[in-house]
């Protein structure tokens, strides 16, 4: 079978470690210091369930409670990766806007995610607990996962996650 392509978002507060998640992913290595006002897109080819995707990775430069809903977010992408850090109540209140505003602007009640708790490292600075975390997903019928961009803990899972998520949505459902 021909490579999907793939669109997906990857979104939240800033320093919750978007870009981070998203250099693990793509190039299997964590960058301490990124810079915080890039934008990337990076490209990566994966697996799952024998079917090979072309990933298209849209690092955002971070949304906080005020921002407006950006648009070119809204338009062609398959699915998103909404990410808070364990340590910051604040990124997850920011993630909960970001999502009321997503279906808001992309006008459907379902759209393919996963919600992202990252930082596990630091389980000592922990204010989310994992069950808040679940529950919050659980309510917006989305996949959930904690993380560690730092420790490459579960990250390629956000992703091969969310391409499940998104052929169960063009109705392919498939067993993992
Ligand atoms: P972004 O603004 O959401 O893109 O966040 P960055 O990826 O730039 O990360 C912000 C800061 O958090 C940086 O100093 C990262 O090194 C750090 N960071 C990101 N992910 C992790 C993680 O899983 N564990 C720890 N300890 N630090 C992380
Ligand atoms: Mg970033």
């Amino acid at each position: 079978m021909p490579p999907k392509a793939r669109k997906i978002a990857i979104m939240g507060y800033r320093s919750v470690g978007k870009s981070s998640l998203s250099i693990q992913f793509v190039e299997g290595q964590f960058v301490d210091s990124y810079d915080p006002t890039i934008e990337n897109t990076f490209t990566k080819s994966t697996r799952v369930n024998s079917q090979d995707y072309e990933v298209k990775l849209v690092d955002t430069a971070g949304q906080d409670e005020y921002s407006i809903f950006p648009t070119q977010y809204s338009m062609d992408i398959h699915g998103y990766v909404l990410v808070y850090s364990i340590t910051s109540l604040k990124s997850f209140e920011v993630v909960q806007v970001i999502y009321d505003k997503l279906l808001d602007i992309t006008g459907k009640v379902h759209v393919p995610m996963v919600l992202v708790g990252n930082k596990t490292d630091l389980f000592q600075d922990r204010m989310v607990t994992k069950e808040q975390g679940k529950q919050l997903a659980d309510r917006w019928h989305a996949a959930f996962l904690e993380t560690s961009a730092k420790q490459n803990e579960a990250v390629a899972d956000i992703f091969h996650t969310l391409l499940i998520e998104i052929e169960k949505a063009d109705g392919n459902v498939q067993e993992k």
